[in-house]
């Protein structure tokens, strides 16, 4: 397949209708129409090449390439499609609907039902399974609207409305996010047990949660946070703490909210964008187009509670736990999801660095992205 390196390449190569088609015809049946009811591989070209009709006597079906994939029955033209799948496979920490639509031309809501509809093609179908040394970490997602009965403070540990993302790391290997139902210590031990292999070597914080998540296993390591102990030889758990750093900021920076319902679509989005973090924009796309055969459809994916897509994008601040302001709090400094240091606070990280507190503050509060050059949080 030819490797796209721009945005300009994509649209000039896909210019029209047909040129899509037959694109797609040769991606997905190496240029011989398959029938998707009877699998014959005998076929007509109708509505100017446009169809198929099945040749097998019994079976007569008309069908378009698109059947089965992400584009199926969509009134949108191909010639769009593309580049947008492009655009959210190239763009590192996401694309939001607004901007896409600007982006293609087309309204917030098609552009909303696009982007789930890529998102659900890149999940990975064949599940993630971890090995060697494997860091877990719980992140805690703020899910409905936080109690005005509790202060800013405490609602930090008010853990009923919000919903945990369990992350598992093999280092340098591959990234599994999944969300956990409940904060139940038995869902976080099966999220555990289901992805990662027996003999592998696990390193955990030192929440109490995790005290017992080692049985089984060939070792389990922790380092205690709150003594300030964040590294013991190779016993840490940043590179875990990085990917959510990755996280937090494409929140942050780019959906502002997510809808609970797409919580789980929303981490293979993120999942997938760091286990590709390394490849070219054109390389990604490429994986991208392997990956259309799933599909989703419109009722699917507003089905249930009434949702629509201008229920999900209502302004809202963000609200993901990130320490509690005005204590004193231990801070890390990041690079590119790399953590570089860690201070007991944000005016010791002043005076080691002389990038004023003011400015780092605003990054930990989710107001800007960086300062002085990095990404800060709390830890
Ligand atoms: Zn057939």
């Amino acid at each position: 397949m030819q490797q796209f390196r721009n945005l300009k390449e994509v649209i000039c190569h896909f210019s029209d209708e047909q040129k899509c088609i037959d694109f797609l015809v040769q991606q997905r049946w190496g240029g011989c129409p398959v029938c998707p009811y009877c699998k014959s591989d005998k076929w007509y070209s109708i509505e100017n090449g446009k169809r198929f009709k099945c040749a097998n006597k019994e079976c007569h079906k008309k069908y378009s390439v698109t059947v089965g994939t992400i584009f199926h029955a969509s009134n949108i033209p191909l010639t769009i499609w593309f580049p947008a799948a492009y655009l959210i496979s190239a763009h590192k920490k996401g694309i939001s609907s607004c901007q896409l639509a600007r982006d293609l031309g087309v309204t917030q809501k098609t552009a909303w039902f696009m982007l789930h509809r890529i998102r659900e093609s890149l999940r990975n179908k064949e599940s993630i399974f971890l090995k060697n040394v494997v860091e877990v970490d719980e992140l805690y997602y703020q899910t409905k609207t936080r109690d005005e009965s509790i202060s800013a403070k405490d609602s930090v540990y008010d853990f009923k409305n919000k919903s945990m993302i369990v992350g598992m790391i093999e280092r340098a290997g591959e990234l599994k996010l999944e969300v956990s139902p409940n904060m139940a210590r038995s869902n976080l031990y099966s999220i555990v047990h289901k992805n990662i292999d027996k003999a592998a070597s696990l390193m955990t914080d030192g929440e109490s949660a995790y005290s017992g998540i080692g049985k089984g296993y060939a070792s389990h390591q922790s380092v205690n946070h709150r003594s300030g102990e964040y590294v013991r030889g190779d016993v840490h758990t940043n590179t875990i703490e990085g990917a959510f750093g990755l996280f937090r900021r494409t929140i942050i920076g780019t959906y502002h909210k997510l809808s609970p319902k797409h919580l789980a679509r929303y981490c293979d989005e993120m999942q997938y964008r760091y286990n590709s973090r390394k490849l070219k924009d054109g390389q990604r796309f490429e994986v991208t187009l392997n990956r259309l055969e799933s599909r989703l459809s419109w009722k699917q994916l507003t089905q249930d509670n009434g949702l629509t897509a201008e229920t999900v994008i209502e302004p809202h601040i963000p609200s993901v736990t990130i320490g509690v302001p005005g204590k004193k709090t231990p801070i890390r400094q990041m690079q590119n999801g790399k953590v570089i240091a860690t201070y007991p606070s944000i005016v010791d990280a002043e005076i080691a660095t002389g990038i004023k507190k003011q400015s780092i503050s605003r990054v930990l509060r989710g107001r800007r992205l960086s300062a002085g050059g990095f990404e800060w949080e709390y830890l």
